[in-house]
């Protein structure tokens, strides 16, 4: 739990504006401040998780739990299932660096900011492209002990010379 992060401090219930539209055990999800489309959720985890490059194929059930709360959040709302995106800025360009997907619908309506803020690019990724990347990554290679030398931690002087 970071401090001084607004999603954090949402997540915990502790944020007077913002309403949760959903809660679970592990997520939270509220209207976007500055909505790109009739519909703009945020969905996050209510762990503070970083931004989406440090994510891993460990993750990948960490994105896929994230959309599905977010498919099942626009629902609820009324929001067009067969014209929306889900997707992730990708850093530099995420305001806030607490893991946070974007769900919008529909696409059709977005200014003409928006289609530019939430276009899948090398900005914001879609969770389609996101879990391709997580699963492309090599799983964690198992090493012969014999061939990489296990290093041992660089000792620390005891004390100051
Ligand atoms: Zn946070
Ligand atoms: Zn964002």
């Amino acid at each position: 739990m970071a401090r001084r992060c607004i999603f954090c401090t949402i997540a915990r219930g502790e944020e007077p504006k913002t309403t949760l539209l959903h809660e679970d055990e592990r997520f939270v999800a509220f209207q976007d401040r500055s909505p790109g489309a009739p519909h703009h959720y945020l969905i996050i985890p209510k762990e503070h998780i970083g931004n989406p490059a440090t994510l891993t194929n460990k993750d990948i059930p960490l994105v896929e739990s994230l959309a599905e709360v977010g498919n099942k959040v626009l629902q609820e709302q009324g929001g067009n299932m067969e014209d929306k995106r889900l997707g992730f800025h990708w850093p530099p360009f995420n305001s806030i660096n607490h893991l946070h997907l974007h769900v919008l619908s529909p696409t059709s309506q977005m200014g003409f900011l928006s289609r530019l803020i939430y276009r899948p690019a090398f900005y914001f990724v879609t969770v389609d492209s996101l879990l391709q990347r997580l699963q492309a990554m090599p799983v964690d290679q198992p090493v012969a002990p014999s061939s990489t030398p296990q290093q041992p931690p660089a000792t620390k002087p005891e004390g100051e010379q």
